[in-house]
């Protein structure tokens, strides 16, 4: 799988290609939130999406930063109205991406980045064929099962539940532009820098 083609030209390198969307998805379990974590700590200029979702906040979640946490009612409005880029059912919780401020950040200038499953991956792909996807995957399937059990924060049907929809994610990867390992959170983030920005960590 590819790495390259960076989007962010230098100063006197040419015009600066148009500031690109990436799609971050990934099974649950896989550190996709650390990971992102760690890539906000390397790039202050790019946008970060916060989702909408029904899903009840997790301790230390904080509305407004890690989610917008809503009803289903004030979720469905929203969607209704056209105001969400895209959205999908995930293990019984509705999450989707508000449109305005990715349109924002990309018509100012900077990339932005959408930390989403994988059925809102491909409407973006649909909606927005330039946008590039990359698949955050695990070293390997038992690593997966052992930080989704490990993790504590569901119960176990809602793991299990998280653990088939995992499987189905990972065999999804080939419809990705670009696979990234989570063996280590701070390479992964670093790849992750290359493909949003062309940037490299020196
Ligand atoms: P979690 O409940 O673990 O925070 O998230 C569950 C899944 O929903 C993860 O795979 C996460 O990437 C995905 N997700 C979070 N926000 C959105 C969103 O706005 N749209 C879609 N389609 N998926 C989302």
């Amino acid at each position: 799988m590819t790495a390259a083609n960076p989007s962010g030209g230098e100063p006197g390198a040419g015009p600066r290609a148009r500031p690109r969307l990436t799609v971050v998805s990934g099974p649950s379990g896989v550190g996709k939130s650390s990971v992102l974590a760690e890539l906000r700590t390397l790039v202050p200029d790019v946008y970060f999406s916060v989702s909408v979702t029904t899903r009840a906040a997790r301790p230390g979640e904080v509305d407004g930063e890690h989610y917008h946490f809503v009803d289903r009612e004030t979720f469905e409005a929203m969607a209704a109205r056209g105001e969400l880029l895209e959205y999908a059912e995930f293990a019984g919780n509705l999450y989707g991406t508000p449109r305005g401020p990715v349109t924002e950040a990309l018509a100012a200038g900077r990339p932005a980045v959408l930390e989403i499953e994988i059925q809102g991956a491909r409407q973006v792909r649909r909606a927005m064929p330039e946008a590039q996807l990359v698949m955050l995957v695990p070293p390997s399937w038992e690593e997966l099962v052992g930080r989704l059990t490990g993790r504590g924060t569901e119960e176990g049907t809602a793991v299990r539940t998280r653990l088939s929809v995992a499987a189905e994610e990972l065999a999804a990867a080939e419809e990705f532009d670009a696979h990234v390992v989570n063996t280590d959170v701070r390479t992964a983030a670093e790849q992750l820098l290359t493909l949003i920005s062309g940037k490299t960590v020196s």
